[in-house]
C-alpha cells in the first residue's frame, strides 16, 4: 500500500521549479478549466503538502498527456507527480464521481463511453465498422489486478 506520493515522485525535484508557468501555459486541461494548472498543483504540493492535493478534485482534470513535462525547462516530470497523486487518492477511495462513473462503466461494458442506439447509428452513417464484442472477464481481471475495483467500492 502506498503511504505517500513521495514514494513515487522525488520530492527534491519540486525545488527545481522556478515557477515560470510554461507547463500551465501548455496544458490542454488548463486551457479549458481555468481553475486548474500543473504549476499551481506543484506549488500546492510544496507549500501545503500532499494532503492538500490528494483531496483536491481539480487535479483530476489532468489527462496525463505529458505536454507539461515536455515543455518544462527544468525537466520536471510533472505528470509523474500527478500520477502519484491519483494513485494515493484512488487507494484511499478518494475518487470524484465522474472518475468513479467512468471506471464503473468500463467494469460493466468494457468501454469508457456509453454506446447507445444513437452512437451505433452515427457510426453507421460515418461508415465506421461495427464494434467488436469485448471480453468483460479479461477487463474485470485487469480492474482487480490494479485494485480499481476496491477503489470504487471504497468511494
Ligand atoms: S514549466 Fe517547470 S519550471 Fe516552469 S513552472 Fe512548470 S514545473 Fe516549474
Ligand atoms: S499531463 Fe496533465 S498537467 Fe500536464 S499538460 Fe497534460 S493535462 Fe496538463
Amino acid at each position: 500500500m502506498l503511504k505517500s506520493i513521495w514514494e513515487l515522485f522525488n520530492k527534491e525535484d519540486l525545488f527545481e521549479c522556478y515557477q515560470c508557468a510554461r507547463c500551465t501555459g501548455s496544458c490542454p486541461a488548463a486551457m479549458v478549466m481555468k481553475c486548474y494548472g500543473p504549476r499551481e498543483t506543484l506549488l500546492r504540493c510544496l507549500n501545503l503538502g500532499q494532503e492538500a492535493v490528494i483531496n483536491d478534485e481539480r487535479v483530476w482534470y489532468c489527462t496525463t498527456c505529458h505536454v507539461c513535462e515536455d515543455r518544462c525547462p527544468q525537466e520536471i516530470n510533472i505528470s509523474e507527480l500527478l500520477t502519484a497523486i491519483f494513485n494515493l487518492a484512488a487507494q484511499r477511495g478518494n475518487l470524484p464521481e465522474k472518475i468513479k462513473f467512468g471506471v464503473d462503466l468500463i467494469a460493466k461494458t468494457g468501454r469508457s463511453l456509453i454506446v447507445n442506439e444513437k452512437v451505433l447509428k452515427d457510426r453507421q452513417k460515418l461508415s465506421l465498422p461495427p464494434l467488436d464484442p469485448l471480453n468483460i472477464d479479461e477487463i474485470e481481471g485487469i480492474l482487480k489486478k490494479t485494485g480499481l475495483n476496491d477503489a470504487i467500492e471504497l468511494s
